[in-house]
């Protein structure tokens, strides 16, 4: 018994997702052109697709999960779930205008025309701000639609916002932020979910180790309180005793988000030889 995946053939998704397999230890010849694989050492079968039809073909049940942009989810509105965020595949689906425009909030948008690849989250969005506008749908592309005369205003993913600049447009509204998410079939049958629990399972673990560090400092002994204080650690810091009496060596684990902030209070606290490395997998 094997689960199938999408994921998609080539494109912005295709690497972050064969290295999110691969973190998890799990290995797939990925051969050129090929537009199925399998796993050699878990029980994955591996279907390589274009994104926009991986909501589909999981709804179908031609694949039991897939990774895909949630952008794409929400556009293509097919039953499917959405089982974890993966971390990757970050961008933002924004309305932009001529830079030359004076934009006075998405009452400039009334009555104007918008081309975009988006039409249901467009609509969705006007609808919600009470603005009647044109949606022109077009496949790709987008961001010339305003310089040849067909919009007035587009609706399309950003991540740095280069192809904006470089088309003379400026990013005015953010409709939705988006990143690659673990989809799944609704009606999963039961090995096939026991398969997933372990994907899951590792895909957590990745995730947590991505988003944590492992720090080692020497703390003199007289400030160990106020530094442990400092520390959250999975359970509490392991504390050793250096050879040169008076002092220790501190060890825990840090979240990414309050690292720098902790880091200088440790300092300040008088801890000294601080090393933060990588955790490769953190299993909690
Ligand atoms: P396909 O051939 O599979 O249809 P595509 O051209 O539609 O590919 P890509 O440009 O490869 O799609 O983008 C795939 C996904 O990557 C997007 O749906 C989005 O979730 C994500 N993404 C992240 N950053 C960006 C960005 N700057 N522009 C477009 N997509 C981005
Ligand atoms: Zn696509």
């Amino acid at each position: 018994m094997k689960l199938k995946i999408a994921v998609q053939k080539s494109g912005r998704l295709h690497d972050d997702s064969i290295k999110l397999l691969k973190e998890c230890g799990i290995d797939i010849s990925n051969g050129v052109n090929k537009l199925k694989s399998e796993a050699s050492n878990f029980p994955l079968e591996v279907f390589f697709l274009r994104d926009d039809d991986i909501p589909q073909y999981v709804e179908d049940a031609v694949a039991d999960i897939g990774f895909v942009g949630e952008n794409v989810v929400y556009e293509k509105q097919k039953k499917v779930d959405v089982v974890e965020k993966l971390g990757f595949g970050r961008c933002r689906l924004s309305i932009a205008v001529k830079r030359g425009d004076v934009y006075d909030g998405v009452n400039f948008l009334q009555g104007k025309r918008i081309a975009t690849s988006y039409p249901v989250l467009v609509k969705d969005f006007l609808q919600q701000k009470g603005i009647d506008a044109e949606i022109h749908e077009i496949s790709g592309s987008v961001e010339i639609a305003p310089g040849i005369g067909l919009a007035e205003a587009i609706c399309d993913l950003v991540s740095s916002g280069s192809t904006l600049f470089m088309n003379g447009l400026k990013e005015t509204e953010t409709i939705l932020h988006s990143q690659a998410v673990l989809i799944k079939n609704q009606q999963l049958a039961f090995p096939q979910q026991e398969i997933l629990n372990k994907l899951l399972f590792r895909i957590q673990s990745v995730k947590k180790a991505k988003n944590n560090k492992y720090i080692l400092l020497n703390a003199p002994n007289d400030k160990l309180d106020e530094i442990i204080s400092l520390l959250p650690g999975m359970k509490s810091p392991t504390v050793l005793p250096l050879a040169d009496k008076g002092w220790s060596s501190v060890h825990s684990v840090l979240s990414e988000n309050e690292f720098w902030h902790i880091i200088e209070q440790l300092k300040q606290a008088g801890a000294q030889g601080i090393l933060v490395v990588p955790i490769e997998k953190m299993i909690v």
